[in-house]
C-alpha cells in the first residue's frame, strides 16, 4: 500500500500514525468489544475519550482557563452565523475583508445588524493583508472578526490584529495547531477540523466566559453557546468517531514536541516551496512576500496551457489535489501539519522536471 502526498486545502491529510492507531482500535476500543463509532456518547468510555481530548488540546494550546472549548457541528460555515446571532448585539461589529472566507462570513452577520468593514485587502487585489496602520477600529464595536488565514487566496496576517479592548473572533479553520498561539489575545476562536484537526463533521470553538451570554430573540437552541456550555458539548449526539480521532491528533502534536515544533517544521515546508517558485520564471506566486501562507501555497505555471499537463502528471506521482479553487485557478499546494517535508522534496522535483520538459 501506497500513501499518496495529498495536497488538498481540507479534508487533508491525517497523520499516518494517528490512521494506524485508530485502525487498530477500529474493532474493539481498548477492548471494550466496540468501535468508538458504536459507543454511547453518554457512556463512561466515550465521556472519558472527550475529556481526554479537551485536556490535551488545552496542554498543547496552553488553553487558559478563562476559556471554555466546544466540539460543534456545522462547520466553520455555521460559525459565521453562530457568532453574530450571540455576539453582535445593536453596537454591530467590525469585520476584516481579505478574501473568499472573511466576505462569507460578512455575508452571514450582516443578516444580524450592522456590519463596518475594518480593513480590506482590496489595495492588491487581495493578495496582500492589510497593514496593520491601515486598519480602523470601533472602538463600541461588539466584536472584531478576521481570517488570519485565507485557505482560497493563500494570503496570512503576520500579526495579530491590535483591538484594544474590542474582542477579536477570528476563523482559524487553517491555521489553527500550524504554530504556538497566544489564545489570550482572542474573545473566541473558530475553525472547522478538516485540516490541521481531524476529520470533517467536527468543528472547534475557543470562547472566553465574559462572551458567552444571551443570543438575538429567536435564534435555534443548537446556535447558542450558552446551551453547549452548559451540556459539555453533548446537547445532542456529538460527532464521536470525529471528536475521537482529533483526541488523536492532538496526542500526536504533543508526542511530535508541541506547536513550537509544528511551527518550526511548517515554516521549513512552506519557506522552502516559496524559495523554489520564486527562484523560477516558470512558476509565480501572485501573493506578496510579507502576506505568505505558511499553509495554503497558491501558483501558477506561467503557460497556462500547461495546466492540465501538470496536474494529471502530478496526479499520476502521488501528488494529489494540487488544482488551485475554481474561483481563482491556477495550482495550490496545502501544507497542514500531516504533510511530511518529504512531501514538499518530492513536489519541487515533479516541478522541476515539469519545468525542465514543458519550460
Ligand atoms: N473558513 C475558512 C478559512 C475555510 O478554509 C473554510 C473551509 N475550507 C471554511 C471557513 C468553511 O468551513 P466548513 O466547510 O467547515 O464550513
Amino acid at each position: 500500500m501506497v500513501r499518496a502526498y495529498n495536497f488538498s486545502s481540507g479534508p487533508a491529510m491525517l497523520p499516518e500514525g494517528v490512521l494506524e492507531k485508530v485502525q487498530s482500535e477500529l474493532l474493539s476500543w481498548q477492548g471494550s468489544g466496540m468501535s468508538v463509532m458504536e459507543l454511547s456518547h453518554r457512556g463512561k468510555d466515550f465521556t472519558g475519550i472527550a475529556r481526554n481530548a479537551e485536556a490535551t488540546l488545552r496542554r498543547i494550546l496552553d488553553i487558559p482557563d478563562e476559556y471554555h472549548v466546544l466540539f460543534l457541528q456545522g462547520g466553520a460555515t455555521s460559525q459565521f452565523s453562530m457568532v453574530p446571532a450571540n455576539l453582535l448585539r445593536d453596537q454591530g461589529a467590525d469585520y476584516i475583508d481579505t478574501g473568499i472566507w472573511s466576505r462569507k462570513a460578512i455575508a452571514e452577520a450582516r443578516r444580524y445588524g450592522r456590519v463596518r468593514l475594518a480593513g480590506t485587502g482590496e489595495r492588491c487585489g487581495f493578495s496582500c493583508i492589510p497593514e496593520p496602520g491601515s486598519l480602523e477600529f470601533d472602538p463600541d464595536a461588539a466584536y472584531v472578526h478576521y481570517t488570519p488565514n485565507e485557505t482560497i487566496s493563500g494570503v496570512e496576517f503576520s500579526y495579530v490584529p491590535d483591538t484594544s479592548r474590542v474582542p477579536l473572533v477570528a476563523d482559524m479553520s487553517s491555521t489553527l495547531l500550524s504554530r504556538p498561539l497566544d489564545v489570550s489575545r482572542f474573545g473566541l476562536i473558530y475553525a472547522g477540523a478538516q485540516k490541521n484537526i481531524g476529520p470533517a463533521g467536527l468543528t472547534l470553538v475557543l470562547i472566553h466566559e465574559d462572551l458567552v451570554g444571551e443570543p438575538v430573540a429567536g435564534t435555534p437552541t443548537m446556535f447558542d453557546y450558552r446551551v453547549h456550555v452548559k451540556n459539555a458539548s453533548m446537547f445532542n449526539t456529538p460527532p464521536t468517531f470525529a471528536w475521537y480521532v482529533a483526541g488523536e491528533v492532538f496526542s500526536w502534536i504533543e508526542a511530535e514536541g508541541g506547536l513550537e515544533e509544528m511551527g518550526v517544521r511548517n515554516r521549513r515546508k512552506a519557506e522552502k516551496l516559496y524559495a523554489h517558485l520564486d527562484n523560477s520564471d516558470f512558476y509565480k506566486t501572485a501573493v506578496e512576500p510579507g502576506s505568505r501562507s505558511w499553509m495554503n501555497i497558491t501558483f501558477a505555471l506561467a503557460d497556462e496551457t500547461c495546466n492540465s499537463a501538470f496536474l494529471s502528471g502530478s496526479e499520476a506521482a502521488g501528488l494529489k489535489n494540487l488544482k488551485g479553487h475554481r474561483s481563482v485557478g491556477g495550482m495550490r499546494a496545502s501544507l497542514y501539519n500531516a504533510m511530511p517535508e518529504a512531501g514538499v522534496d518530492v513536489l519541487i522535483e515533479y516541478m522541476r522536471e515539469f519545468e525542465r520538459t514543458h519550460g
